[in-house]
Protein backbone atom coordinates (compact mmCIF):
# COMPACT_ATOMS: atom_id res chain seq x y z
CA UNK A 1 0.00 0.00 0.00
CA UNK A 2 1.50 3.31 -0.99
CA UNK A 3 0.94 6.10 1.94
CA UNK A 4 -0.32 9.54 0.45
CA UNK A 5 3.90 10.78 1.89
CA UNK A 6 5.17 8.21 -0.58
CA UNK A 7 2.52 9.37 -3.46
CA UNK A 8 4.64 11.37 -5.91
CA UNK A 9 4.29 15.18 -6.32
CA UNK A 10 4.17 17.69 -9.84
CA UNK A 11 7.55 19.25 -10.17
CA UNK A 12 5.31 22.27 -11.36
CA UNK A 13 2.70 22.57 -8.59
CA UNK A 14 3.80 20.19 -5.69
CA UNK A 15 0.17 18.46 -6.28
CA UNK A 16 0.06 14.81 -5.66
CA UNK A 17 -0.41 12.17 -8.39
CA UNK A 18 -1.22 8.87 -9.01
CA UNK A 19 -2.07 7.23 -12.35
CA UNK A 20 -2.35 10.00 -14.86
CA UNK A 21 0.15 11.39 -17.67
CA UNK A 22 -0.88 14.54 -16.65
CA UNK A 23 -1.14 16.78 -13.27
CA UNK A 24 -4.76 17.21 -12.36
CA UNK A 25 -4.17 20.60 -11.17
CA UNK A 26 -1.77 22.26 -13.85
CA UNK A 27 -1.83 19.77 -16.47
CA UNK A 28 2.24 19.71 -16.87
CA UNK A 29 2.99 16.58 -18.59
CA UNK A 30 4.28 14.03 -15.64
CA UNK A 31 5.45 11.28 -18.08
CA UNK A 32 9.34 11.86 -18.31
CA UNK A 33 8.59 11.72 -14.02
CA UNK A 34 6.81 8.81 -14.23
CA UNK A 35 9.35 6.92 -16.08
CA UNK A 36 12.18 8.23 -13.51
CA UNK A 37 9.54 6.55 -10.62
CA UNK A 38 8.80 3.81 -12.65
CA UNK A 39 13.06 2.99 -13.35
CA UNK A 40 13.65 3.78 -9.16
CA UNK A 41 10.62 1.16 -8.55
CA UNK A 42 12.57 -1.46 -10.21
CA UNK A 43 16.05 -0.75 -8.84
CA UNK A 44 14.10 -0.75 -5.29
CA UNK A 45 13.06 -4.33 -6.27
CA UNK A 46 16.46 -5.65 -7.18
CA UNK A 47 18.21 -4.06 -4.32
CA UNK A 48 15.24 -6.18 -2.52
CA UNK A 49 16.15 -9.51 -4.20
CA UNK A 50 19.87 -8.55 -3.39
CA UNK A 51 19.87 -8.10 0.17
CA UNK A 52 17.42 -11.61 0.26
CA UNK A 53 20.28 -13.17 -1.69
CA UNK A 54 22.69 -11.74 1.10
CA UNK A 55 24.70 -9.51 -1.46
CA UNK A 56 24.77 -6.26 0.85
CA UNK A 57 27.40 -4.67 -1.64
CA UNK A 58 24.74 -5.14 -4.86
CA UNK A 59 21.86 -3.99 -2.58
CA UNK A 60 23.38 -1.03 -1.34
CA UNK A 61 24.30 0.41 -5.49
CA UNK A 62 21.23 -0.63 -6.28
CA UNK A 63 18.83 1.60 -3.40
CA UNK A 64 21.62 4.39 -3.78
CA UNK A 65 20.74 4.80 -7.88
CA UNK A 66 17.00 4.47 -6.97
CA UNK A 67 17.45 7.20 -4.57
CA UNK A 68 19.26 9.37 -7.11
CA UNK A 69 16.75 8.87 -9.92
CA UNK A 70 13.28 9.25 -7.11
CA UNK A 71 14.05 9.60 -3.59
CA UNK A 72 11.43 8.43 -1.35
CA UNK A 73 10.89 8.11 2.14
CA UNK A 74 10.77 4.66 2.25
CA UNK A 75 13.70 4.04 -0.99
CA UNK A 76 15.80 6.26 2.01
CA UNK A 77 14.84 3.11 4.92
CA UNK A 78 16.11 0.46 2.23
CA UNK A 79 19.32 2.61 1.19
CA UNK A 80 20.36 2.94 4.86
CA UNK A 81 19.26 -0.64 5.98
CA UNK A 82 21.35 -1.95 2.49
CA UNK A 83 24.51 0.36 3.86
CA UNK A 84 24.36 -0.80 7.41
CA UNK A 85 24.38 -4.26 6.34
CA UNK A 86 27.65 -3.86 4.10
CA UNK A 87 29.02 -2.04 6.57
CA UNK A 88 28.47 -4.60 9.27
CA UNK A 89 29.41 -7.37 6.85
CA UNK A 90 32.79 -5.65 6.49
CA UNK A 91 33.39 -5.04 9.71
CA UNK A 92 32.57 -8.54 10.74
CA UNK A 93 35.29 -10.12 7.81
CA UNK A 94 38.15 -7.46 9.19
CA UNK A 95 37.44 -9.08 12.56
CA UNK A 96 37.74 -12.58 11.12
CA UNK A 97 40.89 -11.75 9.24
CA UNK A 98 42.19 -9.88 11.79
CA UNK A 99 41.82 -12.74 14.15
CA UNK A 100 43.38 -14.76 11.23
CA UNK A 101 46.38 -12.24 11.12
CA UNK A 102 47.44 -12.19 14.77
CA UNK A 103 50.39 -14.74 15.60
CA UNK A 104 49.06 -17.78 18.12
ZN1 LIG B 1 1.04 20.40 -11.38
Amino acid sequence: MIESRELPKCPVCQARFRESSNCPRCGADLRPLMTLIARAYGLRLDANRALQANDFERACKLACQAQALCSTPKGEDLRLLSSWLLVDKSLELQHLLGDEAKPA
